[in-house]
């Protein structure tokens, strides 16, 4: 018997694509982001359901992000999007990912290992414009067009830049970094550089720019079912692919008074019965991003938040449903435990709990169950393991430096 596991709907995801597309301008692409195992899908299960549904291209952090997506059968354009280091080339060239180039650096030492494996390595440049992270600068480019004409096995399939605040409301900010995008590409072309295309948009300004759709739109969260924000209800038809459960693995009937959890921050108002969910705060369970207001009223919410906190509510969190009734928790999230009060209606041990679980932060080792067309086909499930890393401790650190570095 699980204990507990995710339910992923592919259908949904599927779904999701077509909609998706239909606001496509034409001559654009969607490039499916499944970075960070599919935001915590699977990025391998949610590729294949999207090349089946006639998606072209992929987008990962890592380069191997991108190698399991390939060892998995995915066919299509792979792009990693983070910066990567010499050590992952090899395989990521053989492997034909397109590697993000954002540093001047790196140029010529790609193009040389690139000569060195005697093929043409894909890249795509990253301008950085307003994120503040990776990417060239607007100075950089007459250089990088001078490195990248001198180089002889890079072609240069693409440039795109990432947006800092696609999601709010005021757009002067996005606006700004898509004119600083516009004029960096063409500062590129007058120096010789003309890669075959260009993307902007992630979810966000997918929904709010149409016309930066350009050669490709990079989507990850509308794909797994999620809007990129309030403000965006209502302007698609999404389908949600993910159902967290868990089973009650303990239950019993306590007194008015009782105290539950760390710190005795909960005690039972009245009599009651207390369920037990093997699920806690390493499974991704009661944690939530850091909450950093955006305005004195959302700072107001935080804090009732915190008092609640204070006398054991815990508010604002999505619905726990046990036989169709909303439960509560009860006292502090355990590591791998956590109480539910779960009043005195009926409850079993073994009876099955709907809980809210973050995607990204799901803990990969909570078993996955796919469902296709109706029923489930799959499941995956993640065991801890040792692999010896090398023969023997590195003398020094300066020895196993250079070994990472290869
Ligand atoms: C994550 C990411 C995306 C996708 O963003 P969503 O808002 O999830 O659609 C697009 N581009 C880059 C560079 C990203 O890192």
């Amino acid at each position: 018997m699980a204990e507990a596991w995710i339910e992923v709907n592919l259908d949904a995801v599927a779904a999701n694509y077509r909609e998706a597309v239909k606001l496509l301008q034409q001559g654009s692409r969607c490039l499916a982001v499944v970075k960070a195992d599919g935001y915590g899908l699977g990025a391998v299960e949610v590729a294949r359901v999207l090349e089946e549904s006639g998606c072209e291209a992929f987008a990962v952090t890592t380069v191997e992000e991108g190698l399991v997506l390939r060892e998995h059968g995915i066919k299509g354009i792979i792009l990693v999007l983070g910066p990567s280091t010499r050590p992952d080339w090899p395989a990521a060239l053989g492997s034909g990912l397109q590697l993000s180039i954002s540093d001047l650096a790196r140029v010529s030492e790609l193009d040389e290992l690139a000569g060195g494996m005697g093929i043409q390595a894909e890249i795509q440049l990253k301008l950085e414009t307003g994120m503040g992270r990776t990417g060239f600068i607007p100075s950089e480019l007459e250089e990088l067009a001078g490195l990248l004409l001198q180089a002889r096995n890079l072609s240069v399939t693409g440039v795109y830049t990432h947006f800092a605040r696609a999601g709010q409301r005021d757009h002067k900010y996005t606006q700004n970094q898509y004119a600083l995008f516009v004029e960096g590409v063409s500062r590129l072309a007058s120096a010789g550089i003309q890669p075959r295309w260009k993307h902007v948009c992630n979810s966000a300004a997918f929904l709010d720019f149409p016309d930066w759709h350009l050669d490709f739109v990079r989507l990850g969260t509308l794909l797994i079912g999620h809007l990129p924000g309030a403000g965006f209800a209502g302007r698609l038809p999404l389908q949600d692919p993910w159902a967290a459960k868990c089973r009650v693995l303990a239950v019993r009937r306590v007194a008015k008074g009782t105290y539950v959890g760390y710190q005795s921050i909960y005690r039972t108002q009245k009599e009651t019965q207390l369920a037990v969910i093997p699920v806690g705060y390493a499974d991704g369970f009661g944690v939530e991003p850091r909450l950093i207001p955006q305005g004195w009223f959302d700072l107001l919410k935080i804090v009732i938040k915190n008092v609640a906190l204070m006398f054991g509510l815990v508010l604002g969190q999505e619905k726990i449903l046990l036989r169709g009734r909303t439960v509560r928790i009860a006292g502090k999230i355990g590591m791998q435990l956590t109480v539910l009060d779960v009043g005195l209606g009926e409850c079993r041990f073994g009876d099955e709990v709907l809980i809210s679980l973050r995607r990204a932060s799901a803990n990969p080792r909570i078993l996955r169950l796919y469902r296709r067309e109706g029923r489930i086909f799959a499941e995956r499930r993640l065991k801890e393991g040792f692999s010896r890393v090398d023969q023997e401790y590195p003398n020094s650190l300066k020895e196993a430096e250079a070994r990472m570095r290869g």
